[in-house]
C-alpha cells in the first residue's frame, strides 16, 4: 500500500525541483540555477537509498541473483512485487519495508502540504514548566521540545488553545 504510493510520490518529487543538480533523474540544464528545494532533494535521496537497500535485501532473501535496481522506480516495483514471497522467508523484512515506506510517504505528503507541519504553541509544558510545546498534527501528538523533558501527549489529553498557535 505505502510502497505503491511511494513510487508515484517519488516521481512527483522529480517535478518539484527544477532539473538540475541533485534532481531525481534530472540532468543539469544550461542557464542560471534556481533556488534548490533541499527538502525535496533530501527526501528523493532517502527514497533512492531505501529502494536500493530493500531491493537488495528482498533479492537476497529470495536468493535471486540480482534485483532491478537500475532505477529507483524499478527497485521500488521490484520490492513491491516480491515482498509477499520474501516475507514468507523473513516476516520482519515486510514490517521494515512497510514501516520505512510509510515514513517516507508521510514526508512526501508533508512536502506537498497534505500533512500539516508541527507548530509551537504558547503553553507551558506541565512537566518541565518551559514554554516549549509543539503540536504535531500529522501524528496527533503534542510534544515538549526540551530534549531533557520530551514529554508527549496525544492531542486531546492536553488542552492547547488553538488561538495560542504562534505563526512561524
Ligand atoms: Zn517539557
Amino acid at each position: 500500500m505505502h510502497l505503491d504510493d511511494l513510487e508515484v510520490r517519488y516521481l512527483a518529487l522529480g517535478g518539484m525541483v527544477t532539473p538540475g543538480r541533485g534532481a531525481p533523474g534530472g540532468r543539469r540544464p544550461a542557464g542560471p540555477s534556481v533556488p534548490v528545494r533541499v527538502d525535496v532533494i533530501d527526501l528523493a535521496r532517502d527514497v533512492e537509498v531505501f529502494a536500493v537497500r530493500y531491493a537488495g535485501l528482498v533479492a537476497g532473501t529470495l536468493r535471486a541473483g540480482s534485483s532491478n535496481t537500475r532505477s529507483t522506480v524499478g527497485a521500488l516495483a521490484y520490492v513491491g512485487n516480491n515482498l509477499g514471497t520474501a516475507a514468507l522467508e523473513d516476516p520482519t523484512l515486510a514490517v521494515d519495508v512497510e514501516g520505512g515506506a510509510a515514513k517516507l510517504r508521510w514526508r512526501a505528503r508533508r512536502l506537498v502540504g497534505e500533512v500539516a507541519s508541527a507548530f509551537p504553541v504558547d503553553v507551558d509544558c506541565p512537566e518541565c514548566g518551559l514554554m516549549s510545546l509543539w503540536v504535531h498534527p500529522g501524528r496527533g501528538v503534542v510534544k515538549c521540545g526540551v530534549e531533557d523533558c520530551g514529554a508527549e501527549w496525544t492531542v486531546g489529553e492536553i488542552a492547547v488553545p488553538v488561538w495560542s498557535a504562534r505563526q512561524m
